[in-house]
């Protein structure tokens, strides 16, 4: 057990609540909790800042004469694919990825892309930025995308 606020390991306890819940108080900065506030802290993960990662690759779909385009969006925290798109590489395709994002993502996500253009056409300035391949921002969905494949 440790304190909530200040992480101290030199906790004491401090007689029950009227629900009769334990109560704690720490010796080192004095703060009051009980073991419900503890867990609460411990359990509740930190939201940042919604971003994710999106790149389109090829693919032969069905016969090998047919190229697709296989466009894909990444949640770089969850490693989720929030929304994926087959088509061919125009931007329609970019269009389509951006329009079955769920809608808190293009609400509030940063996307990073390549700097292939159909991204900047379609994707609201303020929610994309186009990164180089070098800068290595768009790496793991290229490593994701070579294992789809
Ligand atoms: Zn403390």
């Amino acid at each position: 057990m440790i304190c909530p606020k200040c992480g101290s390991e030199y906790i004491k306890k401090d007689g029950s609540t009227y629900r009769k819940q334990q109560k704690y108080q720490c010796n080192s900065c004095k703060y009051q909790f009980t073991e419900n506030s503890q867990n609460r802290i411990m359990s509740d993960k930190p939201k940042g800042k919604l971003i994710i990662q999106c790149d389109e690759m090829w693919s032969f779909v069905g016969n090998k004469d047919k190229k697709y385009w296989i466009w894909l969006a990444l949640d770089m925290s969850t490693r989720e694919i929030v929304s994926a798109h087959i088509g061919d590489r125009s931007q329609d395709g970019a269009q389509t990825l951006w329009d079955s994002l769920p809608p808190v993502y293009r609400q509030c996500a940063v996307c990073y892309t390549d700097f292939w253009e159909a991204y900047a056409c379609v994707f609201p300035k303020k929610r994309h930025k186009a990164v180089g391949k070098k800068l290595g921002k768009t790496r793991y969905i290229e490593r994701f995308n070579n294992t789809f494949r």
